[in-house]
């Protein structure tokens, strides 16, 4: 092991011993827990977002509620509604200002596929301007659903997976996720109520 190894390979290139072992592991977990989203919504799916990080959701528990206003301090773009074909250029400016590493969460099939939008204005899929890591099926996806997406980021972001994916294709790690019908997960805990 060199240091050209840990250059060109980033923590990959490290060979683990029984000190080093764990340290790419506690990056990966310590990336995935403090990931903070961009402030960026497109459409109605933006509302829903917006309910996630507010308290009967509650994105703190993931470390994610500071959602950022400069792209410089963001992690995740996650891409709320439908992206016009003006927007697509500043969607992508937003996205390249973002510093490595980064992910993208498509929310809602409007961003996926330009959904019930087929027409020439809007995007037939924001995968053709950003890498999409995650896909969130829904109109709109519920919170639950997005949560899920963003735990399924987390899981590829703590095993490598989504940096070894775009190392080999360039393209992101293209997760589908199934949707969660809202209110089906828990009942939600009433403060103040005893
Ligand atoms: S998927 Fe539905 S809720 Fe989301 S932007 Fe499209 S129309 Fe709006």
């Amino acid at each position: 092991m060199g240091v050209r190894d840990v250059l060109d390979e980033g923590l990959g290139g490290l060979q683990h011993n029984f000190l080093t072992g764990r340290i790419e592991d506690l990056v990966n977990w310590s990336r995935s827990r403090s990931s903070w989203p961009a402030s960026f919504g497109l459409a109605c799916c933006a509302i829903e977002m917006m309910a996630t990080g507010a308290a009967h959701y509650d994105l703190a528990r993931f470390g994610m509620e500071v959602f950022r206003a400069s792209p410089r301090q963001a992690d995740i773009m996650i891409v709320a509604g439908r992206v016009s074909q003006k927007m697509a250029p500043v969607l992508r400016q937003v996205y390249d200002q973002m510093m490595e590493p980064k992910w993208v969460i498509s929310m809602g099939v409007c961003a996926s596929s330009g959904g019930m939008f087929n027409n020439y204005a809007i995007v037939q899929g924001v995968d053709q301007v950003v890498p999409v890591d995650v896909y969130a099926p829904g109109c709109p996806p519920t919170p639950e659903t997005l949560i899920h997406a963003i735990e399924t980021l987390h899981q590829l972001i703590e095993d490598g997976e989504i940096l070894r994916r775009r190392k080999e294709t360039g393209a992101g790690a293209n997760v589908h996720i199934h949707e969660i019908p809202a209110g089906s997960v828990s009942t939600p805990v009433i403060l103040g109520s005893r």
